[in-house]
């Protein structure tokens, strides 16, 4: 582009200052050229004048001119004399303008035929000594001279003329002379100035002319034509060219130049940075980044970029790291290290979430007079009591079951795919093991039991609304206090078929034992058989004892 434009440039400087300066020079030469042509024109007449004084002043001529002997005629109207003087006319008139001699050469008799020249040239007045005229077609140069003796002591007897053409053979003259070509022509004056003119024809021909009066002539003038050719001008435009040209070569090439380094040094490799850049952006994994193997500044950022994405990731790792302590802080229970009430909402949207089908089993579990043991061990007692409790019943529970602490003595046990046998053995083997475990730190150690409470969905089913846990966790709530209230060291529980029974609120235990006493829950329990549920406001007889089952 900067050569293109520079190349512009010099095309506007060329064309609008160096071209018009050229033109300028050429038309001063030519002028020259024509002041030459002109002077050469002058000499020329000079010349002929010299001649025609040499004549007319010369006592031999004098003579001739009153007594017109022979002898002069003989000797001077001869070819001879009109070669000397280089002229094709000689005229000699007596004061009253009789041609008393008169020399035509063979080209003037040819070219002027009947033609000849008339006394007017005598009657001009103050006619100059040289000058041109018009005979016919041609143009003659002319020069007179009155006729004297040597001395110029007596009074003229007459005038005498040279005449020579101004034809072709006179420009070739002037041409050889000059080294240039010359036409001389008769021309037309109304087309012709006094001054000399010049016109250039495109770049290779130029024209200079040049009128000249003729003696007697109003409408016509003798035309000097200088045509020649215009090197200057051609140099110049083709110095022009070759300018542009290689200009825009050079220009062409070096903007080929800049773009491939542009490209190689600082497009591909800004390129690779940006896609580099767009991977770790997308997979956020900073091994994908590479150094750059350069030592200029984009190799420094590259190594820059690439410390900065790894520092980056060390702070996202450590991050996560916190993040997810702070995460399973808020699910954990701080006492029993157990999921805690959070954990079990977030796990069952997840599970919903999810979606797929599945049995459900929910237990709760309390510890029977908890209170007592607090009071009669102490509080710190008590905490280790709930920890044991909590790590028994983890290392009893499945793969997948989850356990939580509810709050206080109070415990939840989530299994899944447990059919009712499997729910029966599962609360009753928490009822032993607690009932069984010795609760305490060493040398203090006391039996503490448990009362539990279930509830239990199968077949393997998808949960339509999310409202189906939380009924089955109030129903295996209530389920516990029915084991309280029933003595302790016990288990109740209640199954159902369908979910649909589980759409109703069970926060109240009459419509629970409303629909047990319906058969669309049916109760279980540990309780020997025909020993019933006590619901405090209201009873249900158990199904199934667990000895039957
Ligand atoms: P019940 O058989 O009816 O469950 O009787 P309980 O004494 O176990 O139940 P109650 O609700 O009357 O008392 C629960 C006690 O549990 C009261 C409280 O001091 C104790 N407790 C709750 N949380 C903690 C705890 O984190 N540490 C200790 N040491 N005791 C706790
Ligand atoms: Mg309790
Ligand atoms: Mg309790």
């Amino acid at each position: 582009m900067l050569f293109c434009g520079a190349g512009f440039a010099l095309f506007l400087t060329l064309g609008l200052i160096v071209l018009p300066n050229v033109e300028l020079l050429e038309k001063q030469a030519l002028i020259k050229d024509m002041v030459r042509v002109k002077k050469q024109l002058e000499s020329t007449q000079k010349q002929l004048h010299a001649f025609a004084r040499d004549y007319a002043e010369w006592d031999e001529t004098y003579a001739f001119m009153d007594d017109r002997n022979d002898s002069f005629a003989q000797s001077n109207l001869v070819a001879g004399t009109l070669n000397a003087a280089k002229a094709d006319i000689l005229l000699l008139f007596d004061p009253d303008g009789q041609a008393r001699g008169q020399l035509y050469s063979q080209a003037a008799v040819d070219l002027l035929g009947e033609l000849r020249i008339s006394r007017y040239l005598l009657e001009v007045p103050d006619s100059p000594d040289y000058g041109f005229i018009r005979m016919g077609d041609q143009v003659l140069m002319f020069a007179q001279q009155p006729i004297t003796d040597s001395d110029v002591s007596q009074p003229p007897r007459g005038v005498l003329f040279f005449l020579r053409f101004v034809d072709s053979q006179m420009a070739r003259s002037i041409s050889e002379n000059l080294g240039f070509d010359v036409s001389l022509s008769i021309g037309d004056r109304s087309s012709a100035e006094e001054r000399i003119e010049v016109g250039f024809f495109g770049g290779d021909r130029s024209l200079a002319w040049h009128s000249i009066d003729l003696l007697l002539e109003p409408r016509f003038v003798l035309t000097i034509r200088l045509v020649q050719s215009r090197p200057f001008y051609a140099a110049a435009w083709e110095t022009m060219a070759w300018a542009l040209l290689s200009l825009l070569v050079m220009g062409g090439l070096l903007s080929v130049g800049v773009f491939y380094y542009l490209n190689r040094n600082l497009v591909r490799p800004i390129q690779a940075l940006k896609q580099q850049a767009d991977h770790y952006g997308e997979s956020g994994d900073p091994t994908i980044l590479k150094t750059l193997r350069r030592s200029d500044e984009l190799g420094m950022l590259s190594e820059s970029f690439v410390k900065m994405a790894a520092s980056l990731e060390s702070h996202r790792r450590s991050l996560e790291t916190e993040r997810q302590q702070y995460l399973d802080a808020s699910y954990t229970d701080a006492l029993t290290g157990l999921k805690n009430r959070r954990f079990l909402d977030q796990y069952l949207k997840d599970c919903f979430a999810r979606g797929g089908a599945d049995t459900w089993l929910f237990v709760f579990f309390d510890l029977d007079h908890f209170k007592h043991v607090n009071d009669r061990y102490g509080h710190d007692v008590g905490d280790i009591a709930l920890k044991q409790l909590a790590g028994l019943v983890q290392s009893h529970s499945r793969e997948g079951d989850i356990v939580v602490r509810q709050g206080g003595e109070e415990f939840v046990l989530l299994c899944n795919g447990s059919d009712l046998a499997q729910a029966r053995q599962i609360v009753e083997r928490i009822r032993t093991e607690v009932s069984a475990y010795l609760f305490g730190p060493p040398g203090r150690a006391f039996h503490m039991t448990c009362s539990l409470g279930f509830c239990l969905l199968r077949p393997a089913q998808c949960i339509e609304d999310i409202s189906v846990w939380y009924e089955m966790l109030k129903a295996a709530d209530l389920s516990l206090y029915g084991a309280k209230r029933s003595g302790r060291n016990t288990w109740v529980g209640v199954s159902c078929q369908d979910q649909d029974v589980l759409r109703k609120d069970f926060s109240k235990v009459d419509l629970l034992t409303e629909e047990v006493a319906a058969g669309v829950l049916t109760l279980h329990s540990s309780l020997p058989l025909g020993q019933p549920v006590d619901w405090h406001s209201g009873e249900a007889q158990v199904t199934k004892s667990l000895n039957q089952s």
